[in-house]
């Protein structure tokens, strides 16, 4: 076994980075040339039918089925012409992977000649075999029947299907045969359409306008990076994403001098190929670089509306896993791959838009624009403020559970963080005494609304260690798991705060048909929240043990066990939200519910089985050999008389055989445990058992593995250890 490590060490230190040529010289030539975007949509389409379906695209309206047929006609020459051979809805069921299922465009006529075929039905809508996807119980299997319709709003791409065709992506939501939510798109692009409806309506006060607001997001993707031959003489990263062993390497980020650092010349080839398949792909995607811990890297992509965002982002995870195998790496997404140094992130930075080409989160100068700014901004705190719990929830994952709080990750509580100069201008605005008004007076100055500090963009003050900070002219939400698809932290977002905006509007309509003055009436409203929530504004160290205790104390949550972050789904105030907003259904929700439930309890019992199985079968034993070694060495030094010679040998036999005797209790009391929890029939019952009773075993046994790796004679020990996987590229 201990063969297998070397031989893959052998292969991993032999690769060569592979040289990577540009599609064409110009970014322009290329960009974005696999997808029917707008550009091809004009130059295909019979004008009547382009604006038609622009006009789609804007509202989220119905298309036609004579425009869907000249559409889908259009998609089929375009796709056909550029090799494509097949063609597939392309969605995101609630497993967190992407599926497809491909279907040949040609089709056989009666005299058995083949012909190319895609009418507008196909595009429009398909019926996949769908009994495998989880339903939550929305649908029984029996009944399997589920609907992926096309999302006119994301554009069609093109995927090279490995053995030189391509298939043609039509990205889809995916709904049961009752029309009810069964995957991440359909009710983000709810939240969507609500937060636009609210937030124009507000903008509405200000501005007339503005008649469309557009929720913002650029996902900054972490990930590793390991060679393949050493991913595959790791059983754990195989089955579980992430290393259940391992001791931590004696360099590993303390020095710093991974972040920002040269990047290996074998992981920049297989950026700078992604990079180019990206962008093909019509992906903004813009930086590079190295992350904190060894071995891990960051990309992110220029911000785009929302759901484009998350669906580029879907197809960037499944192409850098396809790209990395030409380079013989596999990516890992995984949220703690490796115990002791970083873990993975994707940043959400979100912001909202508005047709007249303003952001909705960007300080001003003018006094006008400064309340609208401020306006929108306490709403999100407020927004924040009131559904902590569900934005908690909505990042809930095995995962991600294992980095909330570790090394260099945001804890479990949610926080904001407005950095100096705008905490002093809110402090202002709510000490600010009763402000009277005579005509002719100008309100903003009286206010103080011209004073709000217009050079926050330029302000480098951060705080990387607030889990939702504002960073200049938007929010930045580094909670969300690395290998989350962020649409579910996305549909919470901006429904909470499409909620929290028709309060306001609520609110303040209610002052104004009382006759109060519309900017007193505002800054009112506006000084009433910041008292019911700035408690959850937080500006110093996020990392902190105090905080944990401060934040306590200011009554903020701080839910550290997945299962628990789940249940504030089925809280009747997240419900009533979701059914408000229109969102999802209370039966929505309690599927999702179930649904996320399972996939933690499956994630974990993976993981308890990979670790009983690694720790048996592969260290417990080649300790076990290693003894035998041990103990012929020690009687051969008795026999020859050398008896306290022998001493600090039988010491190691000693510490051995207890660890291994640890590892042996453990791994038998965690498969009886897990026995007793997989007898239990509710979900929530079992995910708890397994959360708590099952869990805490893994580091018992973990612990004691570690350490008989520092004991066990480096040619024997046969997991490629930490300092190998983070260091050979
Ligand atoms: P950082 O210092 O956090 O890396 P960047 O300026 O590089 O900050 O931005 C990080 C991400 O935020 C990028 O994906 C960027 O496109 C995105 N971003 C910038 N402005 C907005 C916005 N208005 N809405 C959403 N995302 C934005
Ligand atoms: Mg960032």
């Amino acid at each position: 076994m201990s063969n297998f490590r070397f031989k893959a060490l052998e292969i991993a230190q032999s690769r060569q980075a592979l040289s990577v040529a540009a599609p064409s010289e110009r970014v322009s030539e290329y960009y974005g040339s696999y997808t029917f975007n707008n550009e091809v949509m004009r130059s295909l389409l019979s004008p009547e039918a382009y604006l038609k379906i622009t006009q789609a695209i804007e509202t989220g309206g119905k298309v036609d089925r004579d425009i869907a047929d000249e559409v889908a006609n259009a998609m089929k020459s375009w796709a056909v012409a550029k090799g494509a051979t097949h063609y597939t809805h392309w969605f995101q069921p609630l497993t967190g992977d992407t599926a497809e299922k491909h279907d040949a465009f040609f089709d056989v006529t009666m005299e058995g000649k083949a012909i190319e075929k895609f009418k507008g039905g196909a595009l429009v809508q398909q019926e996949p075999d769908a009994s495998s996807f989880p339903s939550g119980g929305l649908r029984n299997t029996f009944e399997a029947r589920g609907y992926t319709g096309w999302d006119p709003s994301s554009p069609a791409f093109l995927m090279d299907n490995g053995a030189g065709g391509k298939t043609l992506c039509i990205p889809s939501v995916f709904i049961s045969y009752t029309g009810e939510a069964l995957d991440y798109k359909t009710p983000l692009l709810k939240a969507l359409s609500a937060v636009d409806k609210a937030a124009t309506a507000v903008c509405q006060y200000f501005d007339r306008n503005v008649t469309k607001v557009t929720p913002t997001l650029g996902p900054e993707q972490e990930y590793f990076v390991v060679d393949k031959a050493l991913f595959f003489a790791r059983p754990d990263l195989v089955m579980a994403g992430r290393t259940v062993f391992g001791h931590a390497p004696a360099r590993g980020q303390q020095l710093e001098d991974h972040y920002f650092g040269t990047i290996p010349p074998r992981v920049n080839a297989f950026m700078v190929d992604f990079e180019f398949e990206a962008m093909k792909l019509g992906m903004p995607v813009r930086t590079r670089h190295n992350e904190v811990a060894p071995g891990q890297f960051e990309v992110a992509p220029t911000f785009e509306e929302v759901n484009l965002a998350i669906d580029h982002n879907a197809l960037l995870m499944d192409l850098m896993e396809k790209v990395a195998e030409r380079h013989n790496f596999k990516v890992l997404f995984h949220e703690k791959p490796f115990a002791g140094i970083n873990g993975s992130g994707k940043h959400n930075n979100w912001s909202l838009g508005t047709n007249t080409g303003v952001n909705l989160l960007a300080p001003s100068s003018k006094p006008k624009e400064s309340l609208r700014f401020l306006t929108f901004l306490v709403n999100v705190i407020k927004a924040v403020h009131d559904h902590a719990d569900l934005l908690r929830a909505s990042i809930a994952s095995a995962g991600n559970e294992y980095r909330l709080g570790a090394n260099e990750a945001p804890p479990a509580i949610v926080s904001i963080f407005l950095g100096e100069s705008l905490t002093k201008a809110l402090e202002d605005l709510e000490t600010k005494s009763e402000v009277i008004v005579n005509k002719g007076d100008n309100v903003y100055y009286k206010l103080g609304i011209n004073r709000i500090p217009s050079l926050l963009r330029d302000n480098t003050d951060r705080n990387r260690t607030s889990p939702f900070a504002f960073t200049g002219n938007k929010f930045e939400f580094r909670a969300v798991g690395g290998g989350a698809n962020s649409a579910s932290t996305m549909t919470v977002l901006n429904a909470i705060m499409a909620d929290q905006l028709n309060k306001f509007k609520a609110d303040l309509d209610a002052r104004l048909a009382a006759g109060e003055k519309k900017e007193l009436a505002i800054v009112d409203i506006l000084k009433a929240y910041y008292a019911d929530s700035k408690r959850i504004l937080f500006e110093g160290n996020g990392y902190s043990d105090e905080w944990v205790e401060e934040a306590a104390k200011r009554g903020l949550s701080n839910i550290k066990s997945s299962p628990e972050a789940l249940g504030v789904y089925l809280k009747p105030d997240s419900l009533d939200l979701f059914e408000r907003t229109g969102v999802l259904s209370h039966s929505e929700v309690h599927s999702r519910y179930e649904i996320e439930l399972e996939k933690y309890v499956k994630k974990v019992q993976i993981e308890s089985r990979v670790i009983g199985d690694l720790a048996m079968n592969h260290v417990v034993s080649t300790a076990l050999k290693y003894l035998n070694k041990l103990a012929e060495t020690a009687k051969a030094l008795v026999d020859l008389g050398m008896t306290t010679e022998a001493d600090p040998i039988k010491g190691i036999i000693a510490e051995v055989s207890a660890r291994v005797l640890a590892i042996k209790k453990g791994v038998d009391a965690m498969t009886e445990t897990r026995k007793k929890a997989n007898a239990l029939t509710d979900t929530a019952e079992m995910a708890k058992v397994y959360a708590t009773e099952v869990k805490d075993f893994f580091d018992v046994i973990r612990y004691e593995v570690d350490k008989l790796e520092l004991i066990i004679d480096d040619e024997d020990w046969p997991l490629v250890k930490y300092r190998e996987m983070l260091f050979v590229k």
